[in-house]
Parts: C-alpha cells; sequence; structure tokens
C-alpha cells in the first residue's frame, strides 16, 4: 500500500512505487482535467486526447533515496489546427525535468557543493546542475546591483593552474567580481562596461602591466596605487639573482655558506633577532663582497 500523499504533491496520483536500496521511482499522473483551450491557436474546447507518455523528473531525496518521478503525461490534440501538446504539469520545471523544490534545493546545494556531488546525491545528471547553477547565477546577477567603487582593486589568485582577475573595493573591503583572465583585452573590456566609471579615484593593483595598461586607456584620471610590498620584493628578487651569481667558481665550503641560510640575507637586519643569525648574515657579508654590497642597498632600498 503506497501512502496516497507520500510525496506531498497534491496535484498528483501516485499510480506505482519501485524501490531499490538507494532510489525510489514513482509512476503518477496528474489530477487537474485536460486543458481547455489550445495553445496553438487558441480555438476554445475543441482537443482530444492523443496518447500518453511517461516522462522523468527528479524530486527531493526521501529516507535518504534518490526521488525520480514518472509522469505519465497527457497528449492532447486540437481539432481545429490538428496541433498537438502535451499538458502543462504543476510543480515540475518541464526544461530541467526536475520538481520546482528539487531546483530551489539544487541552485542553493551548487553554491556549497561540487556538481558532481550534487548530482549523484540527486540522481540528475552533472550537466542539469551546471545549467541550473548557471541561471542561478545569472538571475542573481541581474537582481544585483554593483556600485562602482571609489578605490578600485585590481588583483588576482590562483585557481584551477590558472591566474584569475579579481576585482575589489578597496575601501569597503570586498570582492566585486573574478573573471577567468586578467589579459590587458579583458581588463580594458571589464573596465568599459563599468557604471559611472568617473566616480573611481583611486586604483591599487601589483606591478602587473596590462593592469597599468588597461587603467591609463579607460580611466586615464584615476590615480594608480601600488602596494609597497610589490616594489620592496624587487630588491629581494635582484640580491636572490647575485647570490645565486655567485655560484660559480667557488669552492665546496663557499658554495656550502651560499646556499644555506638564505633567509638571513631576504630577512630585514632589525628583524634578525637571533645572534646566530646575525653572525651567520656578517659571514656571508664578508665572504662575498659583491653579494654584501647588494645587502646593503637592499637594506636602503627598504628604508625608502
Ligand atoms: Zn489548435
Amino acid at each position: 500500500m503506497i501512502p496516497i500523499n507520500m510525496l506531498n504533491l497534491s496535484n498528483f496520483k501516485i499510480l506505482n512505487l519501485q524501490e531499490s536500496e538507494n532510489d525510489y521511482r514513482f509512476l503518477v499522473e496528474t489530477k487537474s482535467p485536460s486543458p481547455y483551450y489550445c495553445p496553438k491557436c487558441g480555438t476554445i474546447a475543441n482537443l482530444y486526447k492523443h496518447g500518453k507518455k511517461n516522462q522523468l523528473f527528479f524530486d527531493l531525496p526521501m529516507h535518504a533515496k534518490r526521488v525520480g518521478i514518472y509522469v505519465k503525461r497527457q497528449r492532447n490534440k486540437c481539432r481545429e489546427c490538428s496541433g498537438t501538446f502535451f499538458e502543462n504539469l504543476p510543480d515540475m520545471d518541464v526544461n530541467r525535468s526536475v520538481t520546482n523544490r528539487l531546483m530551489d534545493w539544487i541552485k542553493e546545494a551548487s553554491l556549497e557543493k561540487t556538481f558532481t556531488s550534487v548530482a549523484e546525491e540527486v540522481g540528475v545528471d552533472e550537466k542539469t546542475v551546471r545549467n541550473i547553477f548557471n541561471d542561478y547565477v545569472s538571475e542573481l546577477e541581474a537582481q544585483t546591483e554593483f556600485r562602482t567603487p571609489k578605490w578600485l582593486g585590481l588583483d588576482e589568485v590562483h585557481l584551477l593552474k590558472n591566474y584569475r582577475f579579481v576585482v575589489t573595493d578597496v575601501e569597503n573591503k570586498s570582492v566585486i567580481d573574478i573573471l577567468r583572465k586578467r589579459n590587458k583585452d579583458v581588463v580594458i573590456s571589464y573596465l568599459s562596461k563599468l557604471k559611472d566609471i568617473d566616480k573611481v579615484e583611486l586604483v591599487a593593483m601589483d606591478m602587473w602591466n596590462p593592469y597599468k595598461g588597461a587603467v591609463n586607456s579607460v580611466i586615464p584620471h584615476a590615480k594608480i596605487v601600488i602596494d609597497n610590498f610589490h616594489v620592496v620584493r624587487l630588491a629581494n628578487e635582484v640580491l636572490e639573482k647575485i647570490r645565486k651569481a655567485n655560484r660559480q667558481n667557488v669552492s665546496a665550503k663557499e658554495y656550502w655558506q651560499l646556499m644555506r641560510y638564505r633567509y638571513v640575507l631576504l630577512k630585514r637586519r632589525e628583524d634578525l633577532n637571533d645572534f646566530n643569525d646575525q653572525i651567520k648574515l656578517q659571514v656571508r657579508i664578508d665572504m662575498f663582497s659583491l653579494l654584501g654590497q647588494a645587502y646593503e642597498l637592499k637594506e636602503q632600498f627598504f628604508d625608502i
């Protein structure tokens, strides 16, 4: 005996239920009467039944089993225009073959979980989850109004083997957008679409040239601000080059001195609190005069 209300979908009558270890499969039909008019020509009350077809829809899992619902869907034919069409299905999204309530669940779940795991959990294929998610994102984007920030931040994040372009509102410490790529064309086209671009006063960025180029061409009035971290970092990069260049034509002992404890060179002198570290630094400065000079220049550059 199948409980009449087991699906909690009042527009459908359950005809049959099959159960396996992980799945329920219902067979249902609608309780509502067939449509009164032809959706193709608009003729009223001149239709007749023209066969049925089982169509599968997925629903929210029940009792830790995935739920599939076969709807025995009525096809109608119009005497006037000979057009055929299926009956309307309440509670179902006929494009995505899921119930409306499962659709809502998938939208939220796919914000947190992978498409594959959502698909696996409810029984639909991964592509359906992806499509529902993409529609949902477009829907959210259409509802959300982004205000162009006064202080715009252009940055990147390394995701799935690629640098992704990240746009931030520096003043309000929030991420506005993430794009797949960060090349100049992408940045230019993104900036060009921003509303009220005149309101941007400052653009914070690292030293990635395409950002500078794009900002200069789209918002030339904005001042570019580079975090000093990106500037002083260059001094350490040069110091490293000199350290590595020194490796040629040196004795084994000198080689060892160059390769070990590189951090004593890269740290600021005032941050080198350990006395042993201070000795290690002095040894290297005394042993390699060029490296010593480079170290002092690095320290002076940081002081600026
Ligand atoms: Zn018709």
